[in-house]
């Protein structure tokens, strides 16, 4: 049983491979030593579902080298998923998801180690410069962040990506959860457990080019948010009833205006009042339908109700045959 695996999904990745494995090799190599001599590393190489020699070359590197593996996907799944199946099929004590493009440092990964020794059973990396992504990804994963946790019952740290460090007992969790639409980020926070952060610099793309598109970006977005909140279904409760509210205040001053000084424009008071308070109360029946909905959402996403650290108990009281003998 290997120690630790290192989970590298890759997409037309045929330049990055293996300047991946000679600069990560070192690295792990140190991060090993950290742990003690037995210590070994797997890496697990996912293709998903590659157009140029991507998954040639991890096939070969798998047959030349025990410590690589590779698993292949029929097609182009997307990163959550090549990155879900990695993180399924691997055997280490702790599990590393890293890119290939050697934007996350390996030499990270040694710090990771020493706060895994430590006792952490997650380890974020935690990106302190970012300088080397475009201004308009910075910008725009700001404000993702910043929406999302206002949203998310549970916080998201920003500036940590999928590379960061989970133990055996935080992959086993994270291999129970079934939901489809994944975001992989927001899983590894729900878990919970002990978690230690380290910082690095986030580097620049070693070879290749990026593989994320802006429509691939937002569906991302749209599954981050939809998959850790349900708030934007619920927030038209408020909005809606604080509408309504208004508008039947409203409705009650121009009945009593009308009443009192008379009509000016015909139909004016019967329309607006009409108008409004249906309006509020269209909004609010779809506030109360977004309340059913986000549960149902809640309930497809079939989480457990608890994640369970670890259980201490008493010893067995002894039995009366025990306590004669
Ligand atoms: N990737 C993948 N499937 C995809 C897109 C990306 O497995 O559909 C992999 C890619 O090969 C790389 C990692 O995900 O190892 C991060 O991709 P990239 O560097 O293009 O993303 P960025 O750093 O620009 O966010
Ligand atoms: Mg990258």
């Amino acid at each position: 049983m290997p120690t630790l695996s290192i989970v590298i999904p890759v997409y037309n990745e045929q330049d990055a491979i293996s300047l991946f494995l000679d600069a990560a090799r070192p690295a792990v190599a140190q991060a090993l030593a950290l742990v003690g001599p037995d210590a070994r590393a797997e890496y697990l190489f996912v293709d998903d579902g590659s157009s140029d020699r991507t998954g040639d070359i991890v096939a070969i590197l798998a047959r030349l080298n025990p410590d690589v593996r590779c698993l292949s996907l029929s097609r182009n799944f997307g990163k959550e998923a090549a990155l879900a199946a990695g993180i399924d099929h691997a055997l280490g004590d702790a599990v590393i998801p890293i890119d290939v493009d050697l934007q996350d440092p390996p030499a990270v990964i040694i710090d990771m180690v020493r706060a895994w020794l430590g006792g952490a059973q997650v380890v974020n990396a935690r990106r302190t410069d970012r300088s080397s992504d475009s201004w308009f990804k910075r910008w725009s994963a700001h404000g993702f962040y910043r929406l999302l946790n206002r949203l998310s019952d549970y916080p998201i740290p920003e500036n940590v990506g999928d590379f960061r460090l989970l133990d055996r007992q935080a992959v086993d969790v994270i291999k129970q959860l079934g939901e489809q639409a994944r975001f992989n980020k927001g899983l590894f926070s729900w878990i919970g457990f002990r978690v230690a952060t380290v910082d690095y610099v986030r580097a620049a793309r070693g070879a290749g080019t990026t593989k994320w598109r802006l429509g691939k970006l937002w569906s991302l977005a749209i599954d981050g948010i939809t998959a850790s909140t349900t708030m934007p279904l619920r927030i038209w409760s408020y909005v809606g009833g604080g509408i309504a509210l208004l508008a039947f205040a409203y409705a009650a001053f121009l009945i009593v205006r009308t009443l009192v000084t008379g009509v000016d424009v015909p139909g004016y008071a019967s329309i607006m009042v009409a108008v409004l308070a249906l309006g509020g109360l269209n909004l609010l029946s779809l506030g109360i339908i977004g309340e059913y909905l986000g549960r149902v959402a809640r309930e497809v996403r079939q989480r457990p109700l608890y994640v369970l650290a670890g259980k201490t108990e008493a010893q067995p009281a002894p039995t009366v045959e025990r306590l004669r003998a």
